[in-house]
């Protein structure tokens, strides 16, 4: 069955009774070389175990079972889970797990579906929880490999910038401290079915080996590095006083003073290693 054929997927959809729920951000992909590029993009070989988050139909979930020894894929809409079974139904070595991702403890699902050298994801996720989704696959960083996945554009854009750029922010710096991302597709909306309002991007984070920085205490720097996003126009002193109780404006500017920066200063402009350092200074004072 080729499930990249829009006139497949209309069929199948027909048969089961269902249409893309917005709810669930889904939106199937229809181009097979994306599925091509995401297969290889995630350098999926025999040896390795894929998470695929929101099968859908099961398109790509097809392809990653055609590389993979395992696939193991998370769905949270019921109405799917027949019509995976259906189309899936060639592939002895896809688990369909019927779960909310952000609810699924990872590691249990790796310690007994994995064979002990890390997982690699794969998917063409959801638009409405992209960003929970990510910030909650990096906490399992020591055992995933890679993460390759098609966002929407923007959020692809917001993932890779830097310092001073205007997409800048918490969700740049966390995906940059655990990993190295790289865009390797991009994708108009037209391959997909419905088609959604936006481009995407398929991006490819490959987890770093060492964190590109060393810190006393990594979540008190996402602590900083989230207060000071909440309020990106506001200077650091100020942002960073009213984000953290435990912290004064004094505490701020002293640690600026030490990094030789002014007290005007906007987070906006800080670097990973900006934020580093001034882990250090606050984190040793607080
Ligand atoms: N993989 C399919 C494809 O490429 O055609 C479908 C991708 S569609 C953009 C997103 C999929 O994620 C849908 O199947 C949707 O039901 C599923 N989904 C949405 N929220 C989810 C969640 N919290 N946990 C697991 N799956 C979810």
């Amino acid at each position: 069955m080729n499930l990249s054929d829009i006139r497949t997927v209309r069929e199948v959809m027909n048969r089961y009774g269902i249409s893309a729920q917005k709810k669930y951000g889904q939106n199937f992909l229809t181009d097979e070389t994306i599925l091509d590029t995401i297969v290889e993009g995630a350098g999926i070989s025999s040896d390795d175990t894929v998470l695929e988050i929101g099968p859908g139909l099961g398109t790509l979930t097809a392809k990653l079972a055609g590389a993979a020894r395992k696939v193991v894929a998370v769905e949270i809409d019921e109405a799917l889970i027949p019509v995976l079974k259906h189309t899936l139904d060639g592939f002895d070595n896809v688990e369909i797990i019927s779960a909310d991702i952000l609810r699924c403890d990872v590691r249990e699902l790796y310690e007994r579906y994995g064979t002990g050298d890390g997982i690699k994801v794969a998917a063409n996720l959801p638009y409405y929880i992209t960003t929970p989704i990510v910030l909650k696959l990096l906490e399992y960083s020591d055992i995933i490999r890679n993460i390759t996945v098609m966002v929407q554009k923007e959020v692809a854009q917001r993932m890779q910038a830097g310092p001073g750029s205007k997409d800048y922010g918490a969700l740049s710096l966390a995906i940059q401290y655990y990993s190295d991302p790289v865009v390797i597709a991009d994708v108009p909306s037209d391959r997909f079915y419905p088609s959604p309002a936006v481009d995407s991007a398929v991006i490819s984070l490959e987890s770093r080996e060492n964190p590109p920085v060393e810190v006393p205490d990594v979540e008190y720097m996402f602590r900083l590095i989230r207060a000071t996003f909440n309020m990106r126009r506001k200077t650091l002193p100020n942002a960073l006083s009213a984000g953290i109780s435990e912290l004064s404006r004094a505490q701020v500017e002293k640690a600026l003073d030490a990094m030789d920066l002014p007290h005007t200063v906007r987070g906006e402009t800080f670097s990973l290693e900006d934020f580093a350092r001034l882990t250090e200074l606050l984190y040793i004072k607080s």
